[in-house]
């Protein structure tokens, strides 16, 4: 994986939080400081950073995309900002140029959440190296999955935090100088935990790289499908946009209904004739535990008015041609 990622250190982990929470302690996060994430995304994303005692500010998306909008990023950062977590959504990729050139400009670390981005490049580059972290999902949700396992990309040649994140991952110990003979014995060493992947789900997860070209394959295969038979239908569906630099996994197909009504309406639909359409996340500034926080609603727009209009589309490489097109059949036999 070091190889092909051309990574400084990549780090097999029992899930994409344990790889994040991996980021923050090596990151030395505390109270006092803050981290941006965007609204829209699994709770992992603020978890991992929130138990270090930083404070979670969340950011608007856009809408087109469903992930973080620089925009409102940078009204958001302030001399506080320690990093900001980027989600790369469904199978697309993130503006990372954008993004990482505004937080070079405030000094702040990029971590991206690539939990559904395995396999998906953007100009090129795999997502996971543009940031000074990368975290990856192994787990059965995802395009790639060993039943539960994750990475984490580390994209720095500072020798300070790389080591730092040897004796995080090493359960707070030196155990990495034992291993490669330049110590004796182990000592703590500092904050860690239990993070790695055990030597099972590791097995299952090689066999999963040696297929992952005919994975991806299948996947693309039923993707653009998917895509050139819904651009073909005159249906009153937004499909999330996904620029042209992207070559995606298609972890799912997304497309945003006029409203939440009509959302579930084709989700009804869908459901009457056995596909598995699902919705997705309700933005996390609107959750219990952001009202703990002193969160509330309409304090960001743009995730507030899609997220109730999303339907995900089903890919998956058992899918075949005739389950393709009886996904297409039934979204033209759609009555607004
Ligand atoms: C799945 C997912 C996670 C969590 O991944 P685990 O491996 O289950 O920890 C985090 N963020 C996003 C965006 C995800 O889709």
């Amino acid at each position: 994986m070091k190889k092909h990622f051309a990574a400084e250190k990549v780090v097999l982990t029992q899930s994409c939080t344990a790889a994040m929470k991996i980021a923050a302690l090596a990151l030395a996060l505390g109270p006092g400081d803050e981290v941006i994430v965007p609204t829209f995304t699994f709770c992992a994303t603020a978890t991992a950073f929130e138990r270090t005692g930083a404070r979670i500010v969340f950011c608007d998306i856009d809408p087109v995309t469903m992930m973080l909008d620089p925009k409102d990023l940078e009204r958001r950062l302030t001399s506080r900002t320690r990093a900001v977590v980027v989600v790369h959504y469904g199978g697309a990729s993130a503006p990372m140029e954008t993004i990482c050139e505004l937080a070079e400009q405030h000094g702040v670390h990029v971590v991206e959440d690539a939990a559904q981005g395995f396999g998906v490049t953007r100009s090129d580059h795999p997502l996971g190296t543009f940031g000074t972290f990368g975290a990856f999902s192994f787990h059965e949700s995802k395009a790639v999955s060993c039943g539960q396992g994750g990475a984490l990309l580390v994209n720095s040649g500072d020798r300070e935090l790389l080591s730092r994140i040897d004796s995080i991952a090493e359960r707070g110990t030196d155990f990495a100088l034992v291993r490669s003979g330049e110590k004796a014995f182990y000592e703590w060493t500092g904050p860690g935990s239990s993070f790695q992947l055990g030597e099972l789900e590791a097995a299952i997860l090689l066999a999963e790289f040696e297929a992952l070209h005919e994975n991806l394959a299948v996947r693309r295969r039923v993707g653009e499908t998917l895509l050139k038979g819904l651009s073909a239908m005159d249906l009153p569906l937004e499909v999330l946009w996904s620029d042209a630099q992207t070559v995606s996994n298609f972890h799912f197909v997304g497309v945003l209904a006029a409203d939440t009504d009509a959302a579930e309406h084709l989700l009804a639909h869908l459901g009457k004739h056995g596909v598995d359409g699902r919705r997705h996340y309700v933005p996390l500034h609107l959750s219990p535990r952001a009202h703990e926080m002193g969160y509330g609603p309409r304090v960001l727009p743009a995730a507030e008015g899609a997220w109730g209009r999303l339907v995900r589309l089903p890919v998956h490489t058992g899918m075949c041609e005739r389950d393709t097109e009886r996904v297409l059949a039934t979204l033209a036999d759609w009555n607004v």
